[in-house]
């Protein structure tokens, strides 16, 4: 068990590159974070310092209180899972699991080691695999394998680097919710990093969103979702991706591509002086006019669908816009920060299974302007957060997260209850 801190956290590589540039960050003991931003960001970096695979160049790596930049990662306590797990492949799985404890020559008994695995394999219903070789499991078990060995070492905190990025999508869904759930029950510290939003959305309690070395948000998924503090974390989470649409400020009315929204009283004042902003709406919030479950003050449009896409539980709908010259340069910029691939410059639709909308057709669509959010084309920041509705989304992850680990330390208290009952 281990809280994380970072406070003022710098990397300069040996080239004089800045990889990483002043990061502050706070991991609560038991607390599951996710690093995420798109490739070169830092997230490896990040995570490398923390276990001591790379020096900090300054600023101050504490666990539990305790300095450790300049400890060495064996005498840190903490256990990495690896993408390719790292098992062994001509030991059984009882052995790739005792391994770290055999690596420890002389410190434990012949019986605590059995007792260990064993404890390791019974909370990750390995029991019937403890013979098998390593290459004979799926991939969800050997995942499970080298949680074990992380397991058995007691350590104060586990540590993946991208772990599912090689699997195909369905095992990915898969291991995901394995992850989670044994973090649950375990309860221990785990830092997790990825270039997914999705696992990043799943998995996490609070997801840091790092972009060239700077952190920009970290904050729970939804806070993140519904609250972003800026333009890049606002692109980068979420799929498909919220919309950005230029807006020209007019008197109390912002004119988009395809309709004029009234500018809502608590945001009026912020844009007093503006002339061109950007405007992000999510594709689930535009809604196919005629089917009627249209919210009070929505404004309505007619757009010319260019394609449809039905899924069957969903249906998109794309529809290209011109881009103000004004706006172009930053959402070009924005959708190389993100990794894109050029697509800002339609709109994407997410409509219910049930829109009669096809490709070709003209259809009208309706969305609530109190749901758009709404950017600085120059800074990105979000004129439209709500600081006190972000508090309270973070209160009420913080006690959701509590609630998740009570109900796993009560579901082995049981466990071990009957037991011992049973014994
Ligand atoms: P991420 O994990 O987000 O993809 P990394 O932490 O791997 O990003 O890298 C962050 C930045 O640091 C990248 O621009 C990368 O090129 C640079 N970098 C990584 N390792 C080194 C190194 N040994 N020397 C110089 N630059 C490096």
């Amino acid at each position: 068990m281990a809280e994380i801190t970072l406070h003022n956290v710098v990397k300069e590589y040996g080239d004089g590159f800045l990889a990483i540039k002043g990061v502050d960050l706070d991991i609560k003991d038991g607390e599951f974070m996710i690093f995420v931003g798109p490739s070169g960001s830092g997230k490896s970096t990040l995570l490398r310092m923390v276990v001591g695979l790379e020096d900090i160049t300054s600023g101050d790596m504490m666990i539990d209180g305790k300095k450790v930049n300049d400890l060495a990662p064996r005498d840190r306590n903490l256990s990495m899972v690896f993408q390719n797990y790292a098992l062994y492949p001509h030991l059984s799985v009882f052995e790739n699991i005792a391994f770290p404890l055999r690596l420890a020559k002389g410190k434990h008994s012949e019986a605590e080691i059995r007792e260990k695995v064993q404890a390791a394999s019974r909370m990750l219903e390995l029991d019937e695999h403890l013979e098998r070789k390593p290459s004979n499991l799926s991939g969800g078990q050997r995942q499970r394998v080298a949680m074990g060995r992380a397991i058995v070492r007691d350590a104060d905190a586990f540590l993946f680097d991208e772990p599912l990025s090689n699997l195909d999508a369905k095992l990915r869904g898969q291991m995901r919710t394995e992850i989670s759930r044994m973090q649950r029950r375990l309860g221990v510290t785990t830092i997790y990093v990825t270039h997914d939003q999705t696992e990043a959305l799943t998995l996490g309690d609070r997801v840091a969103v790092l972009k060239k070395g700077e952190l920009q948000q970290v904050a729970s998924p939804r806070e993140l979702y519904e609250q972003p503090v800026n333009l890049f974390v606002a692109g980068f989470i979420g799929t498909p991706p919220m919309n950005f649409l230029p807006a020209q400020v007019d008197g109390s009315m912002l004119r988009l591509p395809f309709v004029s929204a009234p500018i809502p009283s608590e945001l009026a004042a912020k844009l007093e002086g503006k002339d061109i902003v950007i405007v992000g709406i999510r594709p689930e919030y535009i809604k196919d006019a005629s089917l009627g479950d249209v919210a009070d003050g929505s404004v309505t449009f007619d757009v010319d669908v260019d394609v449809t896409e039905w899924l069957g539980n969903e249906q998109y709908a794309y529809i290209p816009f011109e881009a103000d010259e004004s706006v172009r340069a930053t959402l070009d910029e924005l959708d190389r920060d993100l990794d894109g691939e050029g697509m800002r410059t339609q709109m994407i639709v997410n409509l219910d299974a049930r829109s009669r909308i096809r490709e070709g057709d003209t259809a009208e669509l309706a969305f609530d302007p109190a749901l758009m959010h709404v950017f600085d084309p120059e800074t990105g920041a979000n004129f439209t957060r709500d600081d006190a509705r972000a508090e309270e989304i973070a209160r009420e992850s913080e006690e959701d997260r509590k609630r998740a680990l009570e109900r796993a330390r009560d579901r082995d208290n049981a466990v071990r209850e009957r037991e011992a009952a049973q014994a």
